[in-house]
């Protein structure tokens, strides 16, 4: 159970990692193109926003050398050289230009300081002013120092008429704030390019010659190709683009300007996204790891006290509080693993302290549970660990032990008993043990309990035996119960049925045979097995009671019988009926008998009551009380079963019988056994002698009679005289002799 747990925990950690991982994973993946979308929106509107500023500020210059050119224009021919060159000196300080000039239509050139130019620059200033009107340069060095500097010129006109042009040099300087991808901690720039790919101005000096020439070797993201990357830009597009280059992903901004058909190009490296990304997850992995962390401590935890709480559940359910040996409830759960172990040599016992109840009386329920510990302390160390035991009740142990044969078999436990004796006494008091050993040897494969029923049987025949009380299992045993068990589930069926009858045998006098009397013997009537005679039957309703019922019940049938016998004018003989002990006991007794006999009417005298020798011995007392009060009511009684038992004189002294039945045990081996003989005589003359009728039972033969006759016996019942007849048949009897 325990190990199904961790695995479980194994398991679910691993399930638990693993959705952590892709959870982590997909952020990572989710942040970073969130990210990147992010920052490609930025670089976007940053980047354009830097190409609309240039775009503004070129522009800006523009209007501002088209407002300077107005006055220039103004003072054309331009004849006073001095004033215009002042002029320019001062619109050079005034907005920040390096040089303004005007070159004229002729050549001539009028700066605002004192310095040369190449013819061929001028010309060649002069000629791109005329073409549009307007000219930006690309970035170029300055003749007189080396410096970069940008030329941006405007056309001096005069009546529509070209006059030349105003030109000022710029530094580039003054432009590279704007391409400097500040936002992107630096990480970013913007390159000015011609649509040729030549670089016009950076926000670092470019050192390469071709935009295109350096990017002809990265791949880029999607479609885009080096050649469809100089279309594109050849068409004049406004794209973006990402590229896998040495310096790892980058992203590329294509921005058509407003002047020169340039470009401005951003580029930015993604690292920068990563880093971020990497940044953010690696915080969140941080986070998704504590709450792990925390998460496998708490299901750790839970584990652990489930273990420790089944632990715990383990000890209150399986483990027997008194002596910590296994339970009933454990047995059970691993009697079949164990028996299978035991590869079906195996035996099931229960063992038992007989009269432990006496040791708790005697010596105190702390002795009594000494005890109890000392044999589960014997047994443990008896007992291998395939095999197993446990306490199920208070002095019940059951045992699942290895099974070979009978002989080793007892052997073991007569070895065990001998240990139990000698180590399960309690020293300073004489208290010696005895237990009894009920074994099932385990042949079927038949379900637990019942292999304990039959071991349980086995004990029981055990406790009987007064030495050797280690039993097997029979069965015979077990039929004898199934038997008992049926004869006790039919047998109210049968009374209401009546499946009971009466069978009379008729008591004649020794004198002259004549019939005196007759014994009413119970018969049970049952479909399958014919008719059954009550020793099958009588000793099981005396240890449930029904026999009160069926005693009573005869007692009917009898008066009924009597009553009928006196309408019908037949003789009137005494019908005497067997009670059985348990009436003693009861205070109902004679009330019910008395009801049954006056619902008929029927003299008391008619009626005698057989109480057997063993029963009035046993309750001398209760016996008296209620002999008694039976002769004061007018029945008679009898003795019967005199001899069988244990006998006394002592009863005869004390209780007045009526008659006394001779067991018909006297009669066997009678005949050439002269002791018996003179047993006989002495009890049946003893017995006249205190004035009591005496009744031979069991009369079989004719020298058995002439025997009894001679000994001065009274009246005889046995098969020599007749044979228990049904009702009808005595009837007919009684009938024939009133004839
Ligand atoms: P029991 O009271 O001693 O009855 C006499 C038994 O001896 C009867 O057995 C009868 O059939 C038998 N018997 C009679 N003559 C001879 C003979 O010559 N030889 C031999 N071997 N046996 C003879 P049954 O009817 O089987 O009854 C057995 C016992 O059952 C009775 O012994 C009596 O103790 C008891 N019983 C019978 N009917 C009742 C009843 O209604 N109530 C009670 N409580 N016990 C009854
Ligand atoms: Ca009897
Ligand atoms: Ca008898």
């Amino acid at each position: 159970m325990q190990r199904i747990s961790f695995r479980l925990f194994i398991g679910f950690f691993m399930l638990a990692a693993a959705i952590i991982a892709a959870g982590v994973g997909l952020y990572w993946k989710q942040v970073s193109d969130i990210l990147q979308r992010d920052v490609k929106t930025h670089v976007a509107a940053a980047s354009e926003e830097a190409a609309a500023d240039f775009n503004r500020l070129i522009q800006n210059d523009q209007q501002i050398l088209e407002s300077i050119a107005i006055t220039v224009e103004d003072t054309y021919p331009w004849t006073d050289s001095a004033q215009l060159t002042e002029f320019l000196q001062r619109q050079t300080r005034h907005n920040y230009f390096k040089l303004l000039g005007v070159i004229t239509a002729d050549g001539a050139v009028y700066l605002s300081s004192d310095r040369s130019f190449n013819p061929v620059f001028v010309a060649d200033v002069m000629a791109r002013t005329q073409e549009t009107g307007h000219y930006l340069s690309v970035r170029q060095p300055d003749p007189a120092d080396g410096k970069d500097v940008l030329v941006q010129s405007v056309a001096l006109t005069r009546q529509g008429r070209p006059v030349g042009a105003l030109f000022a040099l710029q530094d580039p300087q003054r432009y590279r704030p704007l391409l400097a991808l500040s936002a992107m901690g630096n990480r970013g720039y913007s390159l000015i390019i011609e649509r040729s790919g030549a670089p016009v101005l950076g926000y670092r000096h470019p050192d390469f010659s071709n935009v295109f020439e350096e990017l002809a070797a990265v791949e880029f993201d999607g479609k885009m190709t080096p050649y469809s990357l100089r279309e594109e830009v050849a068409q004049g597009k406004h794209f973006m683009v990402g590229f896998r280059g040495k310096s790892g992903h980058r992203f590329l901004h294509f921005i058509p300007l407003k002047i020169n058909g340039w470009y401005m190009l951003s580029a930015l490296p993604t690292t920068y996204v990563e880093n971020q990304a990497q940044h953010l997850t690696g915080l969140s992995l941080i986070l998704f790891l504590s709450v792990f962390v925390i998460f496998c401590a708490l299901i750790f935890y839970i584990l652990h006290m489930r273990a420790y709480s089944n632990r715990q559940l383990f000890t209150t359910a399986f483990v027997d509080q008194l002596t910590g040996a296994d339970n009933f409830n454990r047995m059970c759960e691993q009697f079949s693993s164990k028996l299978a172990g035991l590869k079906g040599q195996a035996a099931l016992i229960i063992f038992d302290i007989n009269k432990f109840k006496v040791i708790n009386d005697l010596h105190g329920y702390e002795r009594g549970n000494q005890v109890l510990q000392r044999v589960a302390r014997v047994l443990r160390e008896n007992v291998a660990p395939e095999e197993c035991f446990c306490r199920s009740t208070a002095d019940n142990f059951i045992l699942l032990l290895k099974y070979t044969d009978r002989k080793s078999f007892r052997a073991r436990l007569k070895a065990l008993t001998t240990q139990l004796r000698r180590d399960c006494t309690v020293e300073d008091s004489c208290l010696m043990i005895d237990v009894a050993f009920g074994i099932y040897e385990v042949k079927e494969n038949i379900p637990f309990y019942i292999m304990l029923d039959r071991a349980h049987l086995a004990l029981e025949n055990a406790k009987k035996m007064s030495f050797d009380k280690c039993q097997f299992y029979d069965e015979s045993d077990r039929k004898r119960i199934v038997a008992e068990k049926q004869i006790e589930n039919t047998m109210e069926a049968a009374l209401d049925h009546g499946d009971f009858a009466v069978y009379l045998q008729p008591k004649c006098k020794f004198s002259d045979g004549q019939m005196r009397g007759a014994e009413a013997l119970v018969r049970w009537n049952r479909l399958e097995q014919g008719l059954v005679k009550p020793d099958d039957f009588i000793p099981i309703f005396e240890k449930n009671g029904f026999i009160l019922r069926l005693d009573m019940f005869i007692l009917e049938e009898v008066v009924r019988l009597l009553a009928a016998w006196k309408v019908k004018g037949y003789q009137q003989v005494p019908i005497a009926v067997n009670f059985s002990r348990l009436h003693l006991n009861d205070t109902r007794y004679i009330p019910q008998m008395l009801r049954v006999v006056d619902k008929y009417d029927v003299p008391h005298h008619m009626i005698e009551v057989e109480l057997t020798e063993s029963v009035i011995f046993n309750n001398l007392d209760r016996a008296q009380n209620v002999i008694n009060r039976l002769h004061r009511l007018g029945f008679s009684v009898a003795m019967d079963d005199f001899g069988s038992g244990y006998s006394s004189l002592n009863v005869l002294k004390s209780l007045q019988f009526d008659s006394i039945k001779l067991d018909k045990e006297f009669l066997s081996g009678f005949e050439n056994n002269p002791h018996a003989h003179k047993v006989i005589e002495g009890a049946v003359s003893m017995i006249k002698s205190l004035g009591i009728e005496v009744v031979a039972e069991g009369v079989e033969t004719q020298e058995q009679a002439d025997f009894l006759r001679h000994t001065g016996c009274d009246l005889a019942q046995g098969y020599f005289f007749s044979r228990p007849l049904p009702a009808v048949r005595f009837e007919e009897l009684l009938h024939k002799s009133a004839e």
